[in-house]
C-alpha cells in the first residue's frame, strides 16, 4: 500500500479513538482519562499537574527528540482535515502551490502566548506543585467550538480555503503554536530523511513533500533533510525511484540551534510589506475573534485574517501595483522587528488583568474548599476593586459554602439590587434561604427566577427539591417534571431523597 494512503488510515484510526473516548466519557461516565493534547505543558509547567493531557505532552516530546515530528506526520487529529480537504481538492482538479510566506510568525506569537498562559499560573496560584490527576483533565472535545456556523467556518477557513490559498498543510505551517515548539525537539532528532544513494537531482522528492521544503537541495547540502518543518510522512522517500533516500538513525545533523530560525521561510513568495500586511491581518482578527468568540477561535481569526491579506494581495497583484524591493538588505532586521512588534502588542493586548488575576487566585482556593482563604482572597480583591459583581458573586459563593449564610444572604441582595433583572441570583438566594432552613423565603426567591427566566432549570429542580424537603411530594413534582425527562428517573431521584439518612443539599 502507498505511504500517504497508509497515513491516511493511521490518521482516520486517531479520529476514530477520538470519537470513542468522547463517546465514553459523555454515553457511559468513563471520565477517568481525560483529553490527550500538547495544551497539557499548560497544566504541567503552570500548577504542576500531570494529568493526560500533560503525560500526552511529554510522550510527545521524548518521542520528537528521538524520531522527529512523527507526530505531525502520523498522529495529530487535525492532520487528517487538512490531508482530507487537500484530497478532496485533488479529486476537483484542484493542486495549490505551496506558498511560502514570513507570515507564519503568527505561530510564534501564539506559542508565546501559550508559555505566557504559564507564567500567568505562576503569577496566580504561586510556585507549583507536582501533583497527579489524570482524570483532571477535560474532556477531547471541552474546548472545541459548538455552534454550528463556528464548526464549518473551522472546517472551510482552517482546511479548504486555507489550503486553496497557501497549499497542503497550511494550518500548520502559518497557525498551529505546537508546530515552532516540536521544531525544537525535532533539531535534536536521531531519526531523519537521510541520502543513502547518489541523487539523479530529478526533483521528484521535492515536488511531492508535504510541506514544501527543498528535499533534494537539503540532501545535497547535508546528506539529510534538516528543515524543522519535517513531518516524517515519508512522502519524499516513496517518491524517490532512485532509492536515494532512506528514514534512518543518525548522529550528524543534531542542533538545538542552528537551525531554529529555518521555521521563518528564508525565501517568502511575496515581498515583506506583504508579508507584514498577512501578519497584521493575521493577528488582528486573531485578537479580536478570541475576544468576542473564546480562546479556541484565535486559531480560526488567524485563518480568517490571512485568508482575507491573500485575498487582498491577488487583487492587488493582478492590478499590477508596483512591488518596492528598496528595503530589500533590511530583511533581517524586519524580520526580528516583526517578531518583536507582533509578540509585544499581542502579549499588551491579551494580558491578564490584575482584579481577574485576584479572582483566579480566590477560584483556585474555592476549588480546593479552602473557602476561608477564598474568602480572604476575595476581599482582598473587592477592597481593591469594589465595583467588580463579578468578584462579589465569587465572595458570596464562598460565604455560602463555608456556612457563613447571613453574609451571604447580604452580598446576594446587594447584587440584586444593582442586577434586578438577573434570574440566577435569586436562584442563588434562594439556595442559602433553603440551605439556612428558612424554605418558605426559598421558595419565594425561587418563583422570582423563575418569572424572569422560565428556561432556567437550575430554578425548577430547586422548587422541586425545597417541596420535597417540605414533605410536600405532590406541589414538588411538576417542577422536577420539568429537570427530568422521563418519570422513571424523576422517582429514582424522589426515592433517593428519602433513603434515610441521605444528606440534601441544595
Ligand atoms: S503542526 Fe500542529 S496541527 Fe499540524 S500536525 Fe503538528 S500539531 Fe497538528
Ligand atoms: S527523488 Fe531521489 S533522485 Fe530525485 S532528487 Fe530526490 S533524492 Fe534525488
Ligand atoms: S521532507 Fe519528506 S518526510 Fe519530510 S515532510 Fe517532506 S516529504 Fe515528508
Amino acid at each position: 500500500m502507498n505511504i500517504n494512503k497508509k497515513r491516511f488510515l493511521v490518521l482516520s484510526l486517531i479520529n476514530i479513538l477520538i470519537v470513542v473516548h468522547v463517546v465514553l466519557w459523555y454515553k457511559f461516565g468513563y471520565q477517568r482519562i481525560g483529553s490527550f493534547s500538547l495544551n497539557g505543558v499548560v497544566s504541567l509547567f503552570g500548577i504542576g499537574l500531570l494529568n493526560s493531557a500533560a503525560a500526552f505532552f511529554i510522550f510527545v516530546s521524548i518521542m520528537t527528540v528521538f524520531f522527529g515530528r512523527l507526530f505531525c506526520g502520523w498522529g495529530c487529529h487535525f492532520a487528517f482535515f487538512q490531508d482530507c480537504a487537500l484530497k478532496i481538492l485533488n479529486k476537483l482538479g484542484i493542486h495549490p502551490h505551496i506558498i511560502h510566506s514570513k507570515a507564519n510568525i503568527i505561530q510564534y506569537v501564539f506559542l508565546l502566548k501559550t508559555l505566557t498562559a504559564i507564567c500567568e499560573f505562576w503569577l496566580i496560584y504561586g510556585i507549583p506543585h507536582f501533583h497527579i490527576g489524570f482524570g483532571d483533565s477535560p474532556v477531547m472535545t471541552a474546548d472545541l467550538p459548538r455552534n454550528p456556523i463556528i464548526i464549518a467556518s473551522f472546517i472551510i477557513f482552517d482546511a479548504f480555503l486555507f489550503i486553496y490559498l497557501l497549499g497542503s498543510r497550511a494550518f500548520c505551517r502559518y497557525v498551529c503554536p505546537w508546530a515552532p515548539m516540536l521544531a525544537i525537539f525535532d533539531n535534536m532528532s536521531f531519526w531523519r530523511i537521510r541520502k543513502i544513494n547518489a541523487c539523479k537531482g530529478c526533483m521528484s522528492c521535492t515536488k511531492t513533500c508535504t510541506m514544501g521544503i527543498q528535499v533534494h537541495q537539503e540532501i545535497a547540502q547535508h546528506n539529510a533533510v534538516v528543515n524543522p518543518n519535517c513531518i516524517r510522512c515519508l512522502a519524499c522517500k516513496n517518491a524517490c525511484q532512485n532509492n536515494t533516500l532512506s528514514y534512518r538513525w543518525g548522529l550528524h545533523t543534531i542542533s538545538i540551534t542552528r537551525r531554529i530560525k529555518w521555521l521563518i521561510p528564508q525565501h517568502s513568495n511575496y515581498s515583506w510589506y506583504y508579508d507584514f500586511f498577512l501578519i497584521s491581518c493575521g493577528l488582528i482578527l486573531a485578537y479580536y475573534t478570541q475576544k468576542w468568540l473564546g480562546s479556541f477561535q484565535t486559531f480560526l481569526g488567524a485563518a480568517w485574517g490571512l485568508c482575507f491579506g491573500i485575498f487582498m494581495i491577488n487583487i492587488l497583484a493582478k492590478r499590477y501595483v508596483p512591488l518596492s524591493e528598496t528595503v530589500q538588505q533590511k530583511r533581517k532586521l524586519l524580520t526580528v522587528g516583526l517578531i518583536t512588534l507582533s509578540s509585544f502588542a499581542w502579549f499588551w493586548a491579551t494580558s491578564t488583568s490584575s482584579e481577574t488575576r485576584i479572582l483566579l487566585r480566590g477560584n483556585r482556593f474555592f476549588d480546593l474548599r479552602e473557602y476561608d482563604n477564598a474568602i480572604a482572597t476575595y476581599r482582598q480583591a473587592l477592597n481593591e476593586f469594589p465595583s467588580n459583581q463579578e468578584i462579589r458573586a465569587a465572595l458570596a459563593l464562598a460565604y455560602k459554602q463555608a456556612g457563613d449564610y447571613n453574609r451571604a444572604m447580604a452580598e446576594y441582595k446587594y447584587l440584586i439590587s444593582c442586577n434586578p433583572f438577573n434570574a440566577a441570583l435569586y436562584n442563588n438566594l434562594g439556595t442559602v434561604y433553603y440551605r439556612n432552613e428558612q424554605y418558605d423565603l426559598a421558595i419565594e426567591e425561587y418563583r422570582k427566577a423563575i418569572q424572569l427566566d422560565d428556561h432556567l432549570v437550575a430554578a425548577y429542580g430547586n422548587l422541586g427539591l425545597v417541596f420535597l424537603k417540605k414533605g410536600n411530594v405532590q406541589e414538588a413534582i411538576p417542577f422536577l417534571r420539568k429537570v427530568f425527562k422521563n418519570e422513571e428517573d424523576m422517582l429514582k431521584y424522589i426515592m433517593m431523597l428519602y433513603k434515610p439518612g441521605r444528606e440534601q443539599t441544595g
